[in-house]
């Protein structure tokens, strides 16, 4: 572990782990993220249709999935690819809402529409290319939602944290890491995952961790192993693609799991499950060694 965050916590003092017994555990409605409950939030990467987004939501429900993921405003390298069905499809996830129980989660991405999204969604998902947005960050204080911040493709875990204390400086302490991916030389894989950021990110901040292998792989047949992985390592959730048809998918639809694919990866965690390494009970050298600053 990288010995020059020894005493140098005060650049995000407010998210680390000063207190070797304190976790923040994230609440939304009846669902605690980041306690002893593995959660895992599932979905498409986007709401095409509200067929799409229903049958999705009740595929995973009955897999085990606490949280529907999608994104109704959609970041995009492309300004020619689908841009997400805006507040439309915010009103297609309130209905998901409704008929299955499940939590939603979806993406932000300006601070302009903060208190739109924030009136539909449970958690707001700030996206890997919008960890940097500082004045979205802020915006994110007073919103009255938990936060699910993604890991941007080029950020250090310090960079991540750093930007989880912008949104608990503006006033807002629930939020959830995300570990998705980053970029390497390595093209066999969309993104390289840092299985090494759960223990490191738990150790060192009393932040719930969850890992986003579907962004990660890049790959269906990825996906699942690196649950299995991210489960076993010690996070607290999971973040996955699913979708009806994945190869008529609008985005993302390499990665996505088909619903039977998903409920077989749900079955196959259970031992990974028992087997769940929980970082924050072993020994933490880098919080001791800051001793009484
Ligand atoms: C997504 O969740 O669909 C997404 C765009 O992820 P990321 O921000 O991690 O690329
Ligand atoms: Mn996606």
């Amino acid at each position: 572990m990288n010995s020059q965050w020894n005493g140098q916590f005060s650049s995000f003092d407010l998210v680390a782990r000063l207190d070797e017994h304190r976790r923040t555990v994230v609440q939304v409605g009846d669902l605690e993220i980041g306690g002893d409950e593995f959660v895992v939030m599932a979905g498409p990467c986007a709401v095409e249709s509200e067929r799409q987004l229903l049958e999705t939501a009740s595929a995973v429900a009955a897999a085990g999935a606490r949280v529907l993921r999608g994104g109704a405003y959609k970041p995009r390298s492309s300004p020619y690819a689908f841009q997400g069905l805006g507040v439309e499809g915010l009103k297609i996830l309130a209905k998901a809402r409704a008929e299955t129980g499940l939590a939603i989660v979806t993406e932000v991405m300006c601070p302009e529409d903060v208190t739109l999204i924030a009136e539909y969604a449970d958690i707001m998902q700030v996206g890997a290319r919008s960890m940097e947005n500082y004045a979205l960050l802020q915006a994110l204080g007073p919103c009255g939602r938990p936060v699910l911040l993604k890991r941007g493709m080029c950020a250090t875990l310090e960079d991540l944290l750093r930007s989880a204390q912008v949104i608990a400086t503006h006033g807002n302490p629930d939020i959830i890491l995300c570990e998705r991916g980053i970029r390497t030389f390595e093209t066999a894989t969309r993104n390289t995952f840092d299985i090494a950021a759960v223990p490191v990110l738990k150790a060192v901040s009393h932040l719930p961790v969850i890992v986003d292998p579907s962004h990660a792989a890049g790959i269906r047949m990825l996906v699942p192993p690196l649950a299995r992985a991210a489960t076993a390592i010690g996070a607290d959730g999971l973040i996955v693609e699913v979708h009806p048809s994945p190869d008529e998918a609008w985005s993302d639809g390499k990665q996505s799991l088909t619903f039977r694919q998903f409920d077989d990866m749900m079955r196959d965690l259970e031992p990974y499950l028992a087997l769940r390494e929980r970082p924050h009970r072993g020994k933490l050298e880098l919080i001791t060694a800051r001793g009484g600053h």
